[in-house]
This record gives structure tokens, sequence and C-alpha cells, in this order.
């Protein structure tokens, strides 16, 4: 290789296993014996009662020179990969000059190709020994002919061996039938072949037990009908369905070539599998008429001749990633590793285009939600909670595969503590160092030449996180690239805007170009267009229809929604609907754009049981074609002007974590914490005595007060919500029922626990002249003149010495939303206001979420009307920088004990309801 613009990994050839270096050093005179032991055999403790425990392998190698014993290993693989890596360090083989040399592989090649022709092959389960035994069914001079391209294909060592011979076979595969025609013929003694013709078959026939035993095994297998498709090399033909009738008496690869209009299987070329790495799905096409071999020529110097004059078949071409001539057909049928029957399965036209899809970042994310007409790939990585669909880094892979890539590098790191670069909001108390991670990833070529490197300095608190979110950035970037890949080329290395991006062009443009042996300024518009064109989403959104009452649950930035949803095909004129896509079921994250944006548009006006239903102008044909079911109505369909897409959608649940993530993910301690830590101080220094905790939910503030010592003995805890109330009595009662080491518990000095249900704006008289109240992140959730409702209460008749009031301050939110990159660069124009009028409060049961000025605003009045004083503070950010902290908190001290309010406890009003009472005397 030549040089390269960016340093390549020219260490990351694939190592190879100890066995297969064992295997490539002594091939079959490398003998493994495997055999159990059992735990007790090896413990040398008398003492310990054999057990019948977890069986160990140990394994012997027997080499030529040594043999070798491995330590027990779980797993009989293990134990075999032991004893070979123990040969390798006794026979002290160096492993990196293990490949072999051109001359060996060429060596190799042609005993391997004899190998494939032994008595003892055709029993062993091989996809090759399936077609031998199916050839040998053949009529006629063509018994037992196995076409070459057959053995190119089937076979992953010579596949590879021709790779060490010349590694030009990497982007040419077609080569390896070249190479494997000229190992046979150095077998004429053995094998006939017909250099013309492209076959091989054994000279003498193979004996006459081996034959019947083929045709016992072949009886069961019926006749058979295959689904495939036609992908013809003209675009302007569309590519239709097909089906292969397969008799049991033939050879499926002559049917197959019938179809292309050829006379037997030796005519026909085969593809590498197309899609999953399981997959059995090829491409057939006709070897081409000038296909010619040069047979001269000086194989080992890499100067093959290969010519192909056909027309390259461009479709075909894009999906298998190799050079594709005139009409190709489609199937997945043929001998597998798993069983000795012929294996098949449909490909229908759908299939095609999802195939197609798949090709790119942004079709792989649609295709594993299933929603090919309503996903979208994400622009952002939460969290993997929030994630729906195949992971990025999943993602990458299945990319990597679909191009003929090696598998990507990670390299996670610890990130140096650089919080100016992490999107987070220290805590000023109680600023821990907590440790951060950065991902680095790379895809590397198969020959490990490096096209592409990512390395962000976001940070993530999870080493997970870190590797997703640059998977993404890596996919978000190829989809962006997939949509303009008919840039001019020098065009291509500015697109990597991104300072995190970097591209070797040259490697790139290699490996992505979309057929390897064409420029893409070659094609024509319309075979771009053929290729390209489910990214040309031009789609606007034309009508809406939302019903069903209003329930105020609304999704939010953040939340995750539940929707079910079908989109139709229809028709206006004609009242013609075909319905497309149909889901019961589809969540996905608000504001990271992962549905189509006109879905995300409409369920942000909807709330919780409503329906809405819009239409759009249709997306792509190729789109479309790949969610429906028969493409022949759907493709006249598409052709009427007047058609348009249809959705129907419910929201049937939202999600709300966008409060409580925030918290968790951009506070340290999270924002919870700290509230409950400031309270906590300041009831530790108040040496108050009873507390009562307004709105206590699930207790969070009162189980914290039992892990430190305190002058408390009474506290009391009352909210409307039974949930809550019921999740407080728990946590409690679990901290407080061990009564063993009660006596040096931190609690110790608290002899009264009470959960009271009621709410908070009525008076109870128990709850009077309390030393401190609490009321952290309640108000917020009453309406504004509930909440002045209460504060009048608490201050008047509650009287506690000390109240402290927490609450969202609203104008922090707009930091909030920057570090949730949902917004990011949307609005950069708009003014502050306006941005924070667009802003939504940070919990869809909010009732209000007020400015630092209305909090002020609300206390002091309280304050001053109930002869309190009040001062203000906060937790998450700081008072001094704006926009303050992320919560406010005021906290009342009263003034003066007056007559009044020893009066009012002698009336006894007793609204709140007695839920769970622990005293310490009663136990
Ligand atoms: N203080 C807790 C819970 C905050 S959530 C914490 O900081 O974790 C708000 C709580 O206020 C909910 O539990 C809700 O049930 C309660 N709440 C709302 N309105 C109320 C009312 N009028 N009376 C009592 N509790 C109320
Ligand atoms: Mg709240």
């Amino acid at each position: 290789m030549e040089s390269k613009e960016l340093p390549a990994g020219s260490t990351n050839k694939k190592t190879l296993t100890p066995k297969a270096v064992i295997f490539q050093k002594y091939g079959s005179n490398a003998c493994y014996k495997v055999e159990e032991v059992r735990e007790s055999d090896q413990s040398e403790i008398g003492l310990i009662v054999p057990q019948k425990g977890p069986c160990l392998y140990r394994c012997t190698l027997q080499l030529p020179e040594l043999s070798v014993v491995s330590e027990p290993s779980k797993k009989k693989k293990d134990a075999e990969q032991s004893a070979a890596e123990m040969a390798i360090e006794k026979l002290g083989i160096n492993t990196r000059m293990i490949d072999p040399t051109p001359q060996e592989a060429w060596e190799s090649l042609v005993a391997r190709i004899s190998h494939l022709f032994s008595d003892k092959f055709l029993s062993c389960l091989h996809p090759l020994s399936g077609h031998i035994g199916a050839a040998l069914q053949r009529k006629g001079d063509l018994c037992g002919s196995i076409p070459v391209s057959v053995i190119a294909v089937y076979d992953p060592k010579i596949c590879n061996l021709c790779k060490f011979i010349n590694p030009a076979v990497e982007s040419y595969p077609f080569l390896v039938i070249l190479y494997i025609m000229r190992a046979s013929m150095k077998l004429s003694e053995y094998l006939a072949t017909s250099e013309r013709c492209l076959w091989i078959r054994k000279q003498s026939p193979y004996p006459q037990e081996i034959i019947e035993s083929l045709m016992t095994e072949g009886i069961s297998l019926e006749d058979i009908q295959v689904a495939a498709i036609r992908i013809p090399s003209s675009v302007e033909k569309y590519v239709e369905a097909i089906n292969l009738h397969i008799s049991s008496k033939d050879y499926y690869l002559d049917m197959i070539a019938n179809e292309l209009g050829l006379e037997d299987a030796s005519s026909v070329l085969i593809s590498r599998n197309v899609g999953k790495a399981s997959s059995e799905t090829r491409l057939f096409f006709a070897t081409p008429k000038s296909y010619h071999l040069d047979s001269s020529s000086d194989l080992l110097n890499g100067k093959e001749s290969l010519h192909y004059e056909g027309s390259l078949n461009v479709r075909a071409s894009y999906l298998s990633g190799q050079d594709i001539f005139g009409d190709a057909i489609l199937a997945s049928v043929g001998y597998t590793w798993k069983s000795k029957d012929l294996f098949f399965e449909d490909i229908t036209v759908r299939s095609y285009y999802r195939m197609l899809l798949s090709k790119t970042p942004g079709g792989i994310y649609k295709l594993s939600r299933e929603a090919i007409l309503a996903a979208e790939l994400p622009l952002t990585f939460t969290t993997k909670a929030n994630w729906r669909g195949s992971l990025p880094r999943d993602m990458l892979c299945m990319f990597c595969r679909q191009h003929c890539l090696s598998e990507p590098v990670f390299s996670p790191s610890k990130a140096l503590s650089e919080p100016s670069e992490c999107v987070k909001v220290e805590s000023t108390a109680n600023a821990k160092q907590s440790e951060e991670f950065k991902c680095e990833v790379k895809l590397l070529s198969k020959c490990g030449d490096l096209i592409i490197k990512c390395s962000p300095e976001d940070c993530s608190k999870k080493q997970n996180d870190a590797i997703q979110k640059t998977c993404l950035k890596l996919i978000l970037w190829l989809n962006e690239y997939f949509k303009n890949i008919n840039f001019p080329f020098e065009k291509l290395y500015q697109t990597a805007d991104s300072p995190d991006i970097q591209i070797d062009p040259k490697i790139f443009f290699k490996e992505f170009a979309i057929c390897q042996s064409l420029q893409i300024t070659q094609l024509s518009p319309i075979e771009l267009h053929e290729l390209l064109e489910p990214f040309c989403m031009d789609v606007s959104y034309t009508m809406l229809k939302i019903e069903g009452p209003d329930s105020g649950v609304c999704p939010s930035n953040g939340s995750i929604p539940c929707i079910s949803y079908s989109v139709s095909l229809v028709v206006e004129g004609d009242n013609i609907k075909e319905v497309l896509e149909v889901c019961d079921e589809f969540e996905f994250e608000i504001g990271v754009k992962a549905v189509i944006s006109y879905i995300e548009e409409v369920v942000m006006q909807m709330s919780a049981g409503q329906s809405a239903c819009f239409t759009t102008n249709l997306p792509s044909s190729q789109l479309i074609l790949a969610s429906a079911g028969g493409p022949f109505r759907i493709r006249s369909l598409l052709s009427s002007k007047s058609c348009c897409l249809e959705y129907e959608i419910n929201l049937t649940k939202v999600t709300e974590p966008l409060e409580e993530r925030m918290e968790q993910a951009l506070f340290s301690p999270p924002l919870s914490k700290q509230r409950v830590e400031f309270a906590v101080q300041h009831i530790k220094e108040s040496c108050a005595a009873t507390l009562v905790d307004f709105g206590c939910g699930s207790g969070s503030l009162l189980d914290a007060l039992l892990n430190y010592p305190s002058s408390l003995n009474t506290i009391v805890g009352v909210d409307i919500s039974q949930k809550g109330l019921t999740r407080a009595a728990k946590v409690l009662h679990s901290k407080l029922g061990t009564r063993s080491d009660a006596a040096n518990a931190p609690w110790k000095g608290i002899t009264s626990v009470i959960l009271y249900e009621g709410s908070i704006t009525d008076f109870d008289s128990r709850l009077h002249g309390f030393d401190i109240g609490t009321c952290l992140e309640v108000i917020e959730h009453m309406e504004e003149d509930q909440a002045s409702v209460f504060g009048n209460a608490v201050l008047s008749y509650f009287r506690p010495r000390i109240l402290i009031v927490s609450t969202p301050n609203f104008e922090y939110n707009v930091v909030l939303q920057r570090s949730n990159p949902t917004s990011q660069g949307q609005e950069e124009e708009s003014d502050e206001k306006t941005q924070l009028q667009s802003c939504k409060f940070r919990n869809y049961d909010h009732k209000f979420e007020w400015t630092r000025e209305q909090f002020n605003r609300w206390a002091s009045d309280l304050a001053a009307r109930h002869n309190y004083s009040v001062e203000f503070s906060g937790v998450g950010g700081a008072a001094d920088i704006e926009p303050g902290f992320a919560s406010q908190i005021a906290v009342f001290k009263r003034e003066a004990m007056a007559d009044e309010d020893l009066q009012k406890d002698t009336d006894s009003e007793h609204h709140y309801r007695v839920v769970w009472d622990w005293s310490s005397s009663s136990r």
C-alpha cells in the first residue's frame, strides 16, 4: 500500500487464534484430544469432598515434534486453544510471521482443491459437499461437474488462501475463480477442468456406495418453489418477482441458469452473501461473454488479466458491493453448513428494497425499529434507557459488514478532568471529581487501512455511553454522506467539517464508491436516483385533526411518548386506501428527531388519550415499497398524481423522565440529593426537635433524616398521594423496623414518625407550632392560587419556627435545555426571551415554574404578611452566576410567637388521616 494521509493501523492484520496458527503450520498433522476432568480430580486437598461440580476439559495436542497438555478449562474450545498456545510458545513460532507467502498459499490452494474432491470430503457437512452431491445427480456430460464459481464462493479457506496469493482478491472476488482454475489444472491427473466452461470434475468416479448413500439422502427432497427477484441490468426496468421451480432431480443452479437464459450452472457467477452475516442471499448472474482468463499471465505477480465487458448492473453491484454484470437474480437458496438438505427462503421485491435500505446507517435504524415510514436516526444519544431500536454501536458494526469493512475499532479512555468540555453543571458545594469517559472509533478497510476516525471530546459518565455517542456521531456523518453521495470527490473531505471526524479521502473513496470499479461521477442521473432515492425526503405535511378530550398529560422535550399508528397510501379522488405500516406500540424520545418530523410535531400538540390524523406528500417510492406488501398494486398507485400518505396516530402514554433525568445527568450529586442535603444542613443547625415535611412524596427527606444523628425527636410527613405515602411508609418501615441495633442507629433520638394523608392547603392542628417545616418541590404541583393558600395557611396557622420551600427556577431551564442537545442550534438567532418562552416546564405535572423574581415576590409578601423573615438561596448552579440556582429555596424564620398562635393550638382541627404511625415506645 502506498503512503497514507492518516497513520493507518498497520498492525491490524487480524490476529489468528492459536489453533489457526497451528493449523496453518501442521494442517491435519495436529491432533487434539479433549478429555473431561472433574473438579475433584485436581483438588490436592484430601479433605474436600469430591463434588459433581462443573465439568472441566483438558486438551492434549499431539504434533510431530512434541505434545502438550493444557490446563483444565470450562469449555472444550478454550482447552484446545490453550493447548495450541502452549505449543506455539514451546516451538517458538512467531505468530506474526505466520501468514503464508504467496507461494505457500498457492501450494495450500492446490492441496485444498484436491481435498475437496476426495471421497472423505463428501461425507462432511460443508456447503460444497452438498453441491458435489447434487452435481452427481446431474444428467449426461454434466454429471459430477462442479461450477468453479461455486467453489470460489462456498469455501472460505480457498478465499483466504487466494488473498495471500493476491490481496486484490478483496476488491475483485471473482479473481478467485482464476486461481482455482489454475490450481486444478495442476491436478490434471485427478481433475478434469474446462477453462472455457468453468467447471471442475473428478476424473475417476466416486465409489458406488457413496453415490448410493447420496441418492437415498436426496429422496426425501420434494420439488420446491422459491420466490426470488430479478434485477435487470437496465435501470429503466423494474425489479420484478420471479418464481424458481426446483425439482428434486435437478441441480438447483441449473434452474437458476435457465432462468437467466443460460444453458447450465457453469455459466453462472455467484456473489458473496448479501445482507446479514448469516444470510444465504446471493446474486446469480451470467458469466460475461468476454470474461476471459489469461492463463499465460504470471499469477503470482498479481498481474492477472480478467476482462469483463458486460453492462454493469448498478443496482446489483451496489447491493453486493462487487461488480455484477447483466441481469441478476437475487435468491436465497443453496447448501449450508447446517444440513445436507437444500436451504431456501423467499426473497420478495419488498426484501430487495429492505436490503437496499440497510446499506445506509439511517436505513439500518429504520429497519431495526420496523418502522420504515416513521422512524428516523436520532441525532443524539441521551441514555440507553431512552434509546429505542438498534444501539449506535451495533448499527455501526452492521454498517461495516454491509460495506465489507473490518469490524470498527472502539478505543474508550478516561477523560482528563477538564469539565469545561463536558456538558455538566458542577455542584458548587460538592465538587467531587467523578470519572468520565471519552471514546475514539475507527473504521478500517478489510486490508486494515484507516478510512475514518471519530474522536469527539465530549465526556460521558459511563464508558458504554461514550462508545455509543461516538458511534452515533460517526453514523450521522456517514448518513449525511450517503445523502450526498453524488458529491464531487474533492468536496468529500470538506463535508467532514466536524473537527471530531477525520477521513482519508483516498481510502474512503475507494471503499465507498458505489461500485468499486466505477467512478461515481460516471453514473447517470437516473441510476443515482434509483440508488439514492430513499434520502430525498422533501416531505411536507398538509392537514391535522386532533380528537379526544385533553387529559393534560402532554409530552415535552425529553419525554418518551408511546403511540400506536398506521400509515396508508391514499388516492384522494378515488377513495383508495392501502395500509402500508401498522404499529400498536411505538415509543420514541422527543427532541432527538427519532421519527419523521411531522409525527413529533403532531405528538407535541397532543395529550395522552388523544388521536390525530394528518397527511403528507409521498416520500421516496423505495421507502414505500420497502414497507408495502404487494409491489404491483402499490406501483400503479404511486404513479397516480393525487396519491399521499395518511398517518393516524393515537398517543397512548407519556413517560416523563425529563426532570429526573436532567437532575441526575447534569448535577453531581443529583439535584434532588442536593435539596435534601440543603434541608438536612439547616435542620441540624436549627437544633429543631420537631419536623413536618409538607408534600413528602415517597419520603426521600424523611428517609435521609434517619441517616444522621440530630436533635429531632418527631418527624411527620404529609401528602395527598396515597401512592407516594405507601412508598414512604415502606422505606421508613424497613429502616425503623429493625430493633436489634436501634440503640446505636443514627436515628436513636427519634421517638415518633407519622405519615398523614391530606392536602397541605388544609390545616391540621396536630402539626401546629413545629420547629421546622419543609416543602421541597411541591408548590409548583399546585395551581398558583393554591400555592398562595398553602403559603398563608402554613405561616398563619401551622406557624413553624423555620420553613424551607424549594421550587424550580424557570430561568434555569435555558441551561437545562441547552445541555439537552435537542434544541441545540435550532434557535441560535432568537433572543433569550423568546427562547425562554419556548421552554416547557421540567415536568408535565408542574402547574407553573417561577422566575427568581416571581418566587421572591411570592415569598417576600408572604413573609411580610405573617411576621416572618425570609432569605433566598438554592442548589445547583450559583446565586451570582446567571441564571441563578437550578432549584430556588426560600428559608422563612418566625420573628416572634404571637398570642393567637398558641390559641390556635387549642382548637383541635384534624383534617389529616394517619396512614402510618411509628413510635419508639410502642415497640
Ligand atoms: N417533597 C418530595 C416530593 C416532591 S413531588 C421530594 O422532594 O421528593 C410533589 C409532591 O407534592 C407529590 O408527592 C404530590 O403528591 C404532593 N402534593 C401536591 N399537591 C399537594 C397538596 N395539595 N397537598 C399535599 N401534597 C401535595
Ligand atoms: Mg416538581
